[in-house]
């Protein structure tokens, strides 16, 4: 028998309808897949905390995080003004040194890609850049933000980047701007190059971020794994997810050594909030993630499967693509076919 505690974050905005999506989801696998089970433990984080608690990570949540084998982590919203807590999702990131943020972008059948052949991962460093954080005004109206680069943070997801590639198309790109930030690309771009002499089947090229942002517009089928410091894998990937079709069917996986959190890409989506009209699939996409990382490998293939057989049948989808299913009616096709499918 398979155990596993999972937290479950669903977040706000349209964060809880895409989680009970994913939920039901997840239900099915359970029926389906024997021996696997699941204990989902429901914690409380995001924007609605703040007012409660004064933070949008309370203490109980973190103490859930640390009890459990995984997270699935719908969206939050990050308040903006200065002085406001972080960004929930940054904040785990690094009390869990989840270092490597890992998502996937492939064509999918019915989903409005740019091109059919599309297979690539952005991966991007979790923990340190821009996102670290750090910023202060040193006079008024004269701010500064620090964009730390570590050699052994960059070696880390340097080695992690290889091996994703060498199991895959064997191609790495890596991403930088070294010709502007020259101390903390250089950094980032030197512990690849070393990593690179342990992996003599990757074939390793470098693109500067200005350029990738247009190259993934031309030409995104040449590309397998692109590595990026922490803000700009945030902007490929983003780009990346609309290549494929829309932030809908992206997800990530955020990875250490000794956890994993899974989310979608996109963010809380205020607008479309209790509407019931978003698309579930990228977080049912991080769930499949979470499969992956546990090891459940038939349970990651069956929904990879019946998400596949959903889009490609075309019934029940999404405003975002051209139909007009609920959020929950995705859910529970999805789900349906998780019972049905060989
Ligand atoms: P967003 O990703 O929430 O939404 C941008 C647009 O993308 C939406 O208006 C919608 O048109 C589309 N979209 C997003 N998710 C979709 C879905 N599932 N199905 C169909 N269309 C979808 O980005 P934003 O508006 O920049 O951010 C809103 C809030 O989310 C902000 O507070 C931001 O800080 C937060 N955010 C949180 C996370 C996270 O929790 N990891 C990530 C990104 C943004």
């Amino acid at each position: 028998m398979s155990k596993y505690k999972i937290a479950v974050l669903p977040g706000d905005g349209i964060g809880p309808e895409v989680t009970d999506a994913a939920v039901k989801v997840l239900d099915s696998l359970q029926e389906r897949v024997k021996g696997l089970r699941l204990e989902l433990i429901y914690g409380e984080a995001g924007f609605n905390c703040i007012e409660k608690y004064g933070t949008n990570l309370p203490e109980e949540t973190i103490q859930i995080l640390k009890e459990t084998d995984a997270c699935l982590k719908g969206p939050m919203t990050t308040p903006e003004e200065a002085g406001a807590p972080p960004s929930a999702a940054v904040t785990i990131r690094k009390m869990f040194n989840l270092y490597a943020n890992i998502r996937p972008c492939k064509s999918l059948p019915g989903a409005p890609a740019l091109k059919p052949n599309i297979d690539l991962i952005v991966l991007r460093e979790n923990t340190e850049g821009l996102y670290f954080g750090e910023e202060f005004e040193v006079t008024p109206g004269y701010g500064v933000a620090l964009r730390v680069i570590t050699r052994e943070a960059s070696e880390r997801i340097a080695r992690l980047a290889f091996k994703l590639a060498s199991n895959r198309k064997k191609h790495l790109t890596i991403v930088h701007k070294r010709n502007i930030l020259r101390v903390t690309d250089g950094i980032f771009r030197d512990a690849f190059i070393k990593a690179a002499e342990d992996f003599p089947d990757v074939h390793v090229d470098e693109v500067h971020v200005d350029a990738m942002t247009m190259r993934l517009i031309k030409e995104p089928e040449r590309f397998d794994v692109i590595a990026a410091t922490n803000m700009f894998g945030d902007i490929i990937s983003d780009e990346a997810a609309q290549v494929v079709g829309g932030l809908g069917l992206v997800a990530g996986a955020n990875i250490g050594d000794n956890y994993g959190m899974f989310e979608p890409v996109h963010g809380s989506a205020p607008k479309y909030a209790g509407l019931n009209r978003v698309n579930p699939i990228a977080m049912i996409m991080a769930s499949k993630m979470m499969m992956e990382y546990l090891g459940e490998e038939e349970a990651a293939e069956l929904i990879e499967k019946a998400v596949i057989a959903v889009l490609r049948e075309g019934k029940v989808r999404t405003y975002d693509l051209g139909g007009s299913s609920k959020t929950s009616e995705v859910g529970e096709a999805i789900s349906k076919k998780i019972s049905s499918i060989d």
